[in-house]
């Protein structure tokens, strides 16, 4: 076991603790929904802390924006209308804007600060946002915005913290109603539903409570380091599209840090213990 000699930052989960080295904190204030803290760590360059859980790295984001938002837009045939909830730090929003087909995406961050803090620590995540006319940024509560809205959406990213607080309502059986009903007739929902280590048991919540209202309902992985155990999950819901095949031929991308065809399909095969705790 190595010494921990310096300064490190450490969050604290269940009965675990994941430490970074940093050269200084750059940034720590209570928003109007929750702690904002900004490290610059050693080795992955800023690194973003919400109410003490990490959110995103400068060095490791491109994994979780990759997973969340390209699976669903390539599952889908032609995405036009999305809508992300969360995902303040701009990250996913970034990744939506690279699908030229896309029209529209209606942006819904419950804490604006997060997304003032993004910008000056994290700028390539949100490189492009207030250029692109695309974006609409509607700061706001998700959970309620997507009550007004009926049979809008091609794909709705739910890019939100854990299940408690501000966010809980987003692994709710309501919410997942009211999504289903704001999505359009072949629509698709991804949300970041936690890991299988830890919380196996919000995974099977959430994938039970889908399965009651849609016809395509799967779970895949990322493997992203800054998260609790370092395997995370991800839901995806659908109307009608398998997320097995890839439907989306129009978005012509330049290659990926993390996502490619083979590890969109690759994703979905679990593991074992995964696919038994989920069962
Ligand atoms: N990548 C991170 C993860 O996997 O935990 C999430 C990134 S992003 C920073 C999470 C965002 O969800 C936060 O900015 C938080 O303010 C936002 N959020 C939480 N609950 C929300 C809600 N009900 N409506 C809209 N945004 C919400």
């Amino acid at each position: 076991m190595g010494k921990m000699t310096g300064k490190w930052c450490t969050e604290v989960y269940k009965d675990t603790a994941l430490s970074f080295k940093i050269k200084k904190k750059l940034y720590g204030k209570r928003s109007k929904y929750q702690m904002v803290e900004i490290y610059e760590t050693e080795k992955h360059g800023n690194l973003m802390a919400l109410d003490g859980c990490y959110m995103v790295s400068t060095a490791e984001e491109f994994v979780y924006h990759d997973m969340l938002a390209h699976v669903p837009l390539f599952s889908h045939p032609n995405p036009e209308n999305i809508l992300v909830i969360g995902g303040g730090d701009g990250g996913t929003v970034r990744e939506v804007m690279k699908h030229k087909g896309v029209k529209s995406i209606d942006f819904v961050e419950i804490d604006e600060d997060v997304y003032t803090t993004s910008k000056k620590y994290f700028p390539a995540l949100v490189k492009g946002l207030e250029q692109d006319k695309r974006v609409h940024f509607l700061f706001g509560d998700g959970i309620k915005f997507v009550k007004d809205s009926k049979d809008k959406y091609d794909v709705i990213l739910v890019d939100g913290t854990d299940p408690s607080d501000i966010a809980g309502g987003l692994f709710s059986s309501d919410f997942f109603k009211d999504v289903h009903n704001a999505l359009k007739e072949d629509g698709i929902m991804v949300m970041q539903s936690e890991d299988p280590w830890f919380d196996s048991d919000i995974i099977k919540n959430v994938q039970d409570r889908l399965k009651k209202l849609f016809l395509q309902v799967h779970l895949y992985l990322a493997f992203i380091p800054i998260y609790p155990s370092g395997m995370w999950s991800f839901s995806y819901a659908s109307k009608k599209h398998d997320p097995r095949v890839i439907k989306n031929k129009k978005s012509k991308i330049a290659k990926f840090k993390y996502y490619s065809e083979e590890v969109h399909k690759a994703a979905f095969a679990l593991p074992q213990f995964v696919k038994d705790a989920i069962k």
